[in-house]
């Protein structure tokens, strides 16, 4: 597999968490939310650097206190990112430059694991687009402009979509550029899928992310990461107990 770069995405405001302090830099467990998803791709060896694109005035926050203070040694590179996601992502992508694989990360999921990278970076050879997400598990319906039922979708053809979402560099590349060529994009873009979907002709992977890769949204949101993570470690201590 050729050269893999991990962006992780964390110039967003976080208005939906009512809060002085954006989201992605709140503590979860002592560190900041961002730190966990920085140190998931740092401990992975399929990914070889890491580009972390934040708010410009975050800029030498992250550089001190997450890369120099946790030794983050893959975080290569620090840009400033754009009004919407998806101008965050396309600073990204011009800034990674040479690699042949991207994986894009809300750095508002602080609980991707090990597993879920092993499972992307498996799948993402064969079609060279793959997202994570898990299948829906409430009935979904559309509303209409009354705040009444339309309809009822298909619930065993649904998935709640998540990050990472990868792609091969060129791939990816060529669909923003697509995108941000048009002055008026057509769509609300909330991922990169749907960026590549707009393109055409990409055959885009659903791979098993987990139901504990929540994004960090609104307040409740940190409570539930917590008692994730604080599961994840009593697993993780128990494991070096059984094994030593
Ligand atoms: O706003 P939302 O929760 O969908 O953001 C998803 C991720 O994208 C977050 O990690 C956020 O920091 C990032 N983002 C960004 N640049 C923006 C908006 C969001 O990097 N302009």
């Amino acid at each position: 597999m050729g050269r893999c770069t991990a962006i992780v995405l964390a110039a967003g405001s976080g208005s939906r968490m009512r809060s002085q302090t954006k989201k992605q830099y709140l503590l979860l467990g002592g560190k900041p939310v961002l730190f966990y998803s920085l140190f998931a791709f740092e401990n992975h060896p399929g990914i070889d650097e890491i580009l972390l694109v934040c708010g410009k005035e975050d800029m030498d926050w992250c550089r001190r206190e997450l890369v120099e203070a946790y030794g983050l040694k893959k975080v290569q590179k620090i840009v400033p990112g754009g009004k919407e996601r998806y101008h965050s992502v396309y600073e990204g992508l011009k800034a990674a430059g040479n690699c042949e694989w991207v994986l894009i990360h809300d750095g508002a999921r602080p609980l991707v694991d090990a597993g879920m990278i092993d499972r992307i970076l498996e799948a993402l050879p064969k079609t060279g687009a793959c997202v994570a997400g898990m299948p829906v598990k409430d009935t979904i319906k559309r509303g209409d402009a009354q705040g009444c039922v339309a309809e009822t979708l298909p619930r065993e053809t649904l998935w709640t979509i998540q990050t990472p979402q990868a792609f091969s560099y060129s791939l990816i590349l060529d669909a923003y550029e697509n995108l941000l060529e048009k002055e008026h994009p057509p769509l609300a873009i909330t991922d990169d899928a749907m960026v590549a979907e707009y393109r055409g002709g990409a055959r885009i992977q659903l791979v098993e992310g987990s139901y504990q890769n929540i994004k960090i949204t609104t307040p409740e949101d940190l409570t539930l990461a917590l008692l994730y993570l604080q599961e994840r470690e009593g697993k993780e201590r128990e494991f070096s107990k059984n094994k030593y």
